[in-house]
This record gives structure tokens, sequence and C-alpha cells, in this order.
């Protein structure tokens, strides 16, 4: 409990700022993987809801914290793979909410970023269905942090652009690679991996040098975070040995050469408690 009632305050705000209604559907950002980075609104609306919809990117940890009493329905999509088609997703949605329900739409990262939270909130609107959006911090800014990878820097990169590796049903992408491949700038590319090949091939057809820095990043900011760094030559060649697999980013500039220096101490800590945490609870008895 906060000793600091003005603070207090402020958090019960926030928490009661906006009352869940039955029958609307909250369309949430669930953030990168680690709780700790779940937003209040996120945690007020998911101890909240009635119905919980859900992604494969959505971390067990966040599950965790979903109202026990909750209907919880997984939707996740795998690369390549798709458990439920975006059609039936939608559908779902307006059906739980049709029958009272208060529904959270949990999605990986931020809704609004390659995770068809545009095409989700354009299907309620045309059913009408009250809704609201709850941004989350996207994989790249989590992951970018996570692994000590400011994604610009004065010094080194004035820009930073999202890009998507994959096109729907497989097409062949089709970027504007001139512009990708302008030095000064960082690329993150999400659901990149399948494409490898193409983003490597098509930047240093563009200018980019063969040893432009590359990081990959695999599950970040979860107690699985696996991290590499490489050049984009080297990308194919540490994908295959490093077994990297989707949910994976590519982060491709000089910015990613800081990654050593601003590794940070304090989260290998805490990966290093988690550990103990998990062992005691597998083992031992409580103290
Ligand atoms: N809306 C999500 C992105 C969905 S697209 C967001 O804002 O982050 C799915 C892709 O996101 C994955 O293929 C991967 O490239 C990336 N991604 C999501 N979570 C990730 C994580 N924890 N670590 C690495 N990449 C992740």
């Amino acid at each position: 409990m906060s000793t600091n009632p003005r603070k207090k305050c402020l958090v019960e705000f926030q928490l009661a700022e906006q009352p869940f209604r039955p029958g609307e559907v909250a369309i949430v950002g669930a953030g990168p993987g680690d709780p700790g980075l779940l937003t209040l609104r996120a945690l007020m609306l998911i101890q909240q809801a009635d119905a919980v919809v859900y992604d494969r990117l959505v971390s067990p940890q966040i599950m965790e914290l979903v109202n026990p009493g909750a209907e919880c329905i997984h939707v996740g999509k795998a690369s390549g793979c798709h458990y439920v088609p975006q059609e039936d997703t939608n559908e779902l949605l307006v059906q739980l909410a049709g029958r009272q329900r208060r529904v959270v739409r949990l999605k990986g990262g931020d809704p609004y970023i390659f995770g068809r939270g545009g095409e989700e909130a354009e299907f309620l609107v045309d059913n009408d269905i009250d809704f609201q959006v709850v941004p989350g911090i996207t994989s790249a800014a989590g992951c970018a942090s996570y692994c000590g990878i400011p994604l610009t820097h004065r010094d080194y990169s004035q820009s930073v652009t999202f890009v998507t590796g994959h096109r729907k049903a497989d097409q062949s992408l089709e970027l504007n690679w001139r512009v990708l491949a302008a030095p000064g700038q960082t690329r993150v590319f999400y659901m990149g991996l399948s494409n490898a090949p193409t983003i490597v091939r098509e930047l240093i057809a563009h200018g980019l040098t063969g040893d432009c820095p590359v990081a990959l990043v695999e599950r970040g900011t979860t107690p699985q975070q696996h991290m590499a760094v490489t050049t984009l030559w080297g990308l194919e060649a540490t994908i295959a040995r490093e077994g990297f697999q989707p949910p994976t980013l590519i982060i491709i500039g000089e910015v990613v050469k800081l990654a050593e220096k601003l590794a940070q101490p304090a989260l290998k800590g805490r990966e290093a408690l988690a550990t103990k945490a998990i062992t005691a609870s597998a083992g031992g008895r409580p103290a």
C-alpha cells in the first residue's frame, strides 16, 4: 500500500477512470512479453474482463494476471499457420459483445502496429459495437531497450522505421528499398525471418554496406530472450546457426554497435532472481 496519499489517488484515478461496460470490446496491447511492461489501463481491463480473446504472442505471465473467472479464448497465429481465420476472430468479438460480455481482445505489442488491430476495430464499427483501443509497448521498443539498443541516437540514427518483412498470403516484399538503404537510420523488421535473404540482397543492392550491424532478438523481454549481433553479410548464417524462430525482430543500423556497451547488468540480475524463484517453486519449500 502506498504511504503517499497523493500517489495512491493518482493510481486509483487511473484505474477507476473508465469503467468497462458489458457489451464493450477493448482492443488491448499487452506489450512484448514482460508483464512489467503492461499499462495500468491494460491491467485494469484484463482484471475486469468476462472474456479474453488472445494471441500466441501474449506471454503466459501476462495471462496469469487475467481475471480468473474470465473465459479465455486462444486465437493465436503462427507464421504461415493460421489457427483461427481473421474473419472468425472478428465475428467472435461481435458475438461475445452481443452477449453483453466485457471483452478484451488482447494482442502482443501494440494493437495498431502490424497487429491487425485496425481490421478488428473496423469490423466492430461496422457492427455498431462500442470499443476502445489501449496502446501497448511495441516489440521494437521493448526488445531494443532490453538489448541495449537505442533506436535513435544523435550520432548514428536520425530516424527509425518499422517495416513488415512479411506480406499477406506470402506476396513478395515490395518495399521502398532505396529509402530503407539510406544511411543514418534504423530499420526494424517485424516477421522478417523467412524473407531475410531478400532483405539482405535488396539493402545491399540499394547501397547499404554488408558490414552494417544487425541484431536479432527472439522472444525479447521474456525469460527466453535470445539475442545475437551480426552483420548484413552474416544474417542468414546466424539465423541458421542459432536456430532463430518467430517471434523475432531484425534490427539493422549503426545503433546496434551500442548493444554491448549498453547491455543492462540490472536485467541480468533480475533474470538470475527469476531463475531462483522458479527453482524454489519447483522444488523447495517456502521459507
Ligand atoms: N503488434 C505487435 C507485432 C505483431 S507482428 C507489436 O507491436 O509488437 C508479429 C511480429 O512481432 C513477430 O513476428 C516478431 O517479429 C515481432 N515480435 C512480437 N513480439 C516479439 C518479441 N517479444 N520478441 C521479438 N519479436 C517480437
